[in-house]
């Protein structure tokens, strides 16, 4: 039971899907592929505006949403709660802009009235970057309250949605999110290797201008090629294939039935972790309903417990990541995930537990 924040499980079919030869990239075939995945993506990105689909991981589109927007020198601030907070910043950063960073304890999501302060106290920023869902801590911010506060001083707003987009509700154009990213391993129900992007018309006036360097995240590219069905560099084609059986499920579920499975199944993961006796990482306001993030209480080896979970019990959950390891563990439960998956995960903890040094409630 594979059951940390990415990859994810795939479904039979999707794995299925890759069997498939290799087709023309350059062909109907593709052109038809390309143009109906598209299409939904928009559906669960919630936007009439651009979607690109990139082969990269989800680090590739968090660059491609910096190159294609910024030049050396704008200012930008990047607010962080988390890792992958700080990687949005260090990739700004390393591409020449003055990043001012706004942190905010891990654990806690981003707070819209400081990121007003911030923004009111320096007029100069540019744009704001936010990580939607911070998987290394387990907790959701509120997005489009956070949005607000943005669009009131009129910044742009680019967004690492990479572990809540198709699972929790993110509407891209009603909070006026300009670019928004997600990578295919998380919540699509496919292995790594595409990113997909939400482009704005303001992120295009900005790329009008953006002066960082750019070739293969080009946006201008990507579009010039969608337009006829086409990608500029060579896809990722079976992860394509992949993409189109997903999406088909995705689309019979219903985005709606979608967010409230997630929704449900994190509720439920929280209430039976505290069942165990066990403390919850992130504040339970904001507890992400894709990724739970659980202390290890005092007594309780979370490194032995994760070494007990995956030898004895066929469990592979997720450590903390940088200060945070051997602090916390995380299950993820994002993408093809259902209620008895997370009970199963349950049953193995309370059992893996007494000899990782906590006695369960
Ligand atoms: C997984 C993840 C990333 C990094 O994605 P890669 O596909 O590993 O490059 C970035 N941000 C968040 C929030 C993530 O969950």
């Amino acid at each position: 039971m594979l059951r940390i924040p990415g990859p994810t499980p795939c479904p039979e079919e999707v794995l299925q899907a890759m069997t498939r030869q290799m087709i023309n990239h350059r062909g109907v075939e593709f052109e038809a592929l390309l143009r109906s995945a598209t299409a939904r993506l928009k559906e669960f990105f919630q936007t009439k505006g651009d979607v690109l689909i990139l082969t990269a991981s989800g680090t590739g589109g968090m660059e491609a949403a910096i190159v294609n927007t910024l030049s050396p020198g704008d200012k930008v601030l990047a607010v962080i709660n988390g890792v992958f907070g700080e990687r949005f910043a260090d990739i700004a950063e390393a591409y020449g802009a003055e990043v001012e960073r706004l942190a905010f304890p891990w654990g806690q999501p981003g707070d819209p009235d400081a990121i007003r302060r911030a923004l009111d106290s320096d007029r100069s920023i540019k744009a704001v970057l936010v990580t939607h869902n911070e998987t290394s801590t387990g907790v959701t911010s509120d997005l489009a309250a956070i949005s607000a506060v943005v669009k009131q001083y009129d910044k742009l707003l680019l967004v690492d949605a990479i572990s809540s987009l198709g699972c929790i509700d993110l509407q891209t154009d009603a909070w006026q999110c300009d670019v928004v990213v997600t990578g295919s391993q998380k919540g699509w129900m496919i292995p790594p290797g595409l990113a997909f992007i939400s482009v704005s018309p303001k992120a295009w006036d900005a790329h009008a201008r953006a002066r960082i360097p750019r070739f293969y995240w080009d946006f201008a590219q990507a579009k010039k090629f969608l337009e006829r069905g086409q990608t500029p560099w060579t896809p990722a084609v079976s992860i394509l294939y992949a993409l189109a059986v997903a999406l088909e499920l995705m689309a019979g579920e219903g985005l709606a039935n979608i967010f409230a499975r997630h929704a449900r199944i994190g509720q439920r993961t929280r209430d039976e972790i505290k069942a165990l006796g066990l403390p919850l990482f992130a504040a339970e306001k904001y507890a992400s309903n894709t990724i739970t993030a659980v202390k290890a209480p005092d007594g309780l080896d979370a490194k032995r417990l994760l070494t007990i979970l995956r030898e004895e019990h066929d469990v592979i959950l997720a450590g903390g990541q940088r200060g945070l390891a051997g602090k916390i563990f995380r299950i993820g439960h994002l993408g093809w995930v259902t209620e008895s998956d997370i009970d199963a995960v349950i049953e193995r903890l309370r059992t893996a537990l007494p000899k990782a040094g906590f006695a369960t409630a």
